[in-house]
């Protein structure tokens, strides 16, 4: 009994031991870039974020546990539903002949010019308390990518739903995922990093955290991921300097992670429940 009781539980909580591994790896990364551009102080900044990184380990937990398994039931359904109905463009001949490294480098490229536009679509009105989540962290850093609505994350795989459609590779996508998570982790680093002239092409650190400022017109700019070409392209990029101003959300989130997962429910219920006024007609 004790066994079988054993062996469930260490089923069940195989996916959250899985993502332990290269979480450690990139914090201790992290750790040592943060040493290496600021020194003492980025063990004073850690510190100071300890509180915003509770939160995000928790959510973490939950999504390793319960919302990463079933948003892949259903990344897996709706890709099986697109090939099934035959809604993916017919380009398996034009990827065989562009060969392994371009395909990916297209999925990427296309990948990161659909989560531009889902970004700015996630600030829209109606789609931004799940958004915020994302937003309420004050103190910026690597981790804080993790901290995600279950929601906003499931409208995040809409750039993998499309890329799909255009019938790229199941292991471009995978692929893809795995460069816009890891790069993701990049640019929400507490760095001070602009990247110089590379900077005109990619996404860097500095430029995302003006995405994160709380109050500046810079929270509205700086939706993509990987590329500020989109940014520059579309009339959204903001860089005027270093980013020391303060981060996070006007909104009330609650408490912890459960006032996180609340939040969008609570703004969403309230706007549709609020008494419309009725204009009576003498
Ligand atoms: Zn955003
Ligand atoms: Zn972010």
């Amino acid at each position: 009994m004790a066994s079988h009781l054993t062996e469930a539980v260490g089923r069940l909580t195989q996916p959250l031991v899985a993502v332990l591994g290269p979480l450690a790896v990139c914090a201790l990364v992290f750790a040592g870039l943060a040493w290496l551009a600021k020194g003492p102080r980025a063990l004073a900044d850690a510190r100071a974020a300890a509180g915003e990184t509770k939160i995000n380990a928790a959510m973490v937990a939950v999504d390793a546990l319960a919302v990463g398994p079933l948003l892949a039931i259903g990344m897996a359904a709706v890709v099986g539903g697109l090939t099934t109905y035959g809604l993916q463009l017919d380009t398996a001949r034009l990827w065989a002949w562009l060969g392994r490294w371009p395909t990916v480098a297209v999925a990427v490229v296309l990948g990161d010019f659909f989560g531009y536009w889902r970004h700015r679509a996630q600030h829209s009105r109606w789609l931004w308390p799940a958004h915020a989540v994302h937003h309420s962290d004050t103190r910026l850093t690597w981790f804080s990518l993790e901290r995600m609505h279950p929601i906003d994350r499931a409208g995040s795989l809409l750039d993998m739903v499309l890329l799909s459609a255009l019938g790229l590779p199941v292991w471009a996508l995978a692929a893809n995922a795995l460069v816009r998570h890891y790069y993701g982790y990049f640019v929400h680093a507490d760095l001070p990093w602009t990247l110089g002239k590379a900077g005109w092409v990619i996404n860097s650190p500095v430029m995302h955290r003006w995405h994160h400022a709380r109050d500046v017109e810079g929270s509205g700019h700086n939706f993509a991921t990987v590329f500020s070409v989109w940014d520059r392209a579309f009339g959204t990029y903001y860089q005027p300097g270093p980013c020391a101003v303060p981060l996070g959300v006007r909104e009330d989130m609650g408490d912890g992670a459960l006032g996180q997962y609340a939040h969008p429910l609570k703004v969403w219920a309230r706007a549709l429940l609020r008494p419309r006024r009725v204009e009576l007609s003498s």
